[in-house]
């Protein structure tokens, strides 16, 4: 079956499907459908590794610890002496340096915290419970029998899987690949994602505006959004509204990236001879989502490249980023599953504008207030022109289709821009 004929199939057979008003969750969902993850892997040393998928689950060789240890600077003793008056301190066990010999009824041994547990001993009692004169340790208190002994095996048992494939790796996760003594990894190629800038108005950063022309500002901030993601990234540039140049930057972008992004051209009025092109060149459906900012939208298949026309105003580009082209490329690199970005509630300090079936990402300035409790505060204009939002934001108040204008003091939920940016 081919993209094309799954896509108009799955249009089809849904009755609900209406792409003058789709709902946010059930174009994620479309997508999801559609979206094939890169299968070519390489071997990476560990140093490399970090924010890369793993394409093979890491299986533990040995157990870590890989013997019996100490969790504490004390005294290791066997716990039938726990309640003797007194021991004499036979010898000393230092981390990387075991004691030899053996510990008889009535003697302990001085041992550092990671030393081996003598194998006549079971119990560490820590320094500070403890009096020492010459050899004699006097215990303050009985510990508990079995106390601070860390066992081999506890972190990891040999043959455990201890990180599974789809995971993205990350530095605690690199570290504890190195306590196994593993070296190298298993991961997915990265992802290569091509973008462009369109429309007749946009002039490149060092050349004089002309009337009516503004600088393009949406090439920067998808840069920026893709250097959090990982992926591999080729930008090409501003490209006309003019069918032929768009036509061949597509094709060009098809034949090296596994994604295309193109932000404007999608709206109405313009939208018609996108979607011309777009039929010609592969399979592309146009959507008015039921949201605000990021009312139009496109998705589909270019050649075999995923394909994402994102509006053109500055924040609706960011917005439907995050909300649909984020997690579809962090699929679409391997991972699985592609962990969800939580929401916190927070009360809003003032009344919030809010149109009933739709959802809004209002963006907001969350703080904590003297008591601790988190509070949010909407920036001012919500225009989905005005990037000055975005910058002086860091989350997202999500406003979901059920809910319409909301009085100051209310819960809202919000989503952190924190990580994402
Ligand atoms: P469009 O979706 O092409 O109709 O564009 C919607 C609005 O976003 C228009 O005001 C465009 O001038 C503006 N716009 C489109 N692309 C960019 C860009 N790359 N940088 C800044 N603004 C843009
Ligand atoms: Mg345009």
């Amino acid at each position: 079956m081919t993209a094309t004929q799954s896509l108009n199939q799955l249009i089809s057979c849904q009755d609900d499907y209406d792409p003058n008003s789709m709902p946010v969750q059930q174009a994620r969902k479309f997508i999801q459908r559609f979206l094939n993850p890169v299968s070519d892997t390489e071997t990476l040393p560990l140093t490399a590794a970090v924010g890369r998928v793993l394409a093979k689950s890491v299986i533990s060789p040995l157990n870590v610890p890989s013997h019996d240890n100490s969790a504490m600077d004390g005294f290791a003793l066997h716990s039938q002496d726990i309640n003797s008056p007194a021991l004499n301190i036979i010898g000393t066990a230092y981390a990387g340096k075991p004691f030899i010999g053996t510990v008889n009824a009535g003697e302990c041994i001085r041992i550092m915290t990671g030393a081996l547990i003598p194998q006549d001993t079971d119990t560490v009692i820590m320094q500070e419970r403890t009096e020492v004169s010459g050899n004699r340790m006097t215990m303050l208190e009985p510990p508990k029998p079995q106390a601070n002994v860390r066992y081999a095996g506890e972190d990891l048992k040999k043959g455990q899987v201890v990180l599974e494939t789809g995971r993205q790796l990350r530095p605690a996760d690199i570290g504890l690949i190195a306590s196994l003594g593993i070296g190298e990894v298993s991961v997915y190629r990265k992802l290569k994602v091509a973008f462009f800038s369109t429309g007749d108005e946009l002039v490149s950063i060092g050349q004089p505006l002309g009337a009516g022309q503004i600088y393009d500002s949406n090439r920067y901030t998808l840069h920026g959004m893709l250097l959090g993601l990982n992926v591999d990234i080729i930008d090409m540039g501003v490209v006309r509204d003019d069918p032929a140049a768009l036509e061949q930057a597509l094709i060009e972008a098809a034949t090296q990236a596994d994604v295309i992004l193109t932000s404007g051209g999608v709206s109405v009025g313009e939208a018609d001879f996108m979607k011309q092109l777009l039929e010609k060149l592969g399979q592309v459906v146009f959507w008015k989502i039921a949201m605000k900012p990021g009312r139009p939208l496109a998705y589909g298949k270019v050649g075999s490249a995923h394909y994402f026309g994102l509006p053109g105003n500055p924040v609706s580009v960011m917005v439907t980023f995050y909300q649909f082209v984020r997690d579809a490329l962090l699929y679409l690199a391997g991972q699985n599953p592609v962990p969800a970005l939580p929401l916190l509630n927070a009360t809003c300090t003032e009344p919030i504008r809010k149109l009933a079936g739709r959802t809004e990402f209002q963006r907001g300035i969350l703080f904590a207030d003297a008591a601790g409790n988190w509070q949010v505060r909407p920036t001012g204009n919500q225009g989905s022109g005005i990037l000055r939002s975005m910058s002086e934001a860091n989350c997202f108040i999500v406003l979901n289709d059920a809910i319409g204008n909301l009085p100051a003091g209310v819960e809202v939920q919000v989503q952190v821009m924190e990580g994402l940016l």
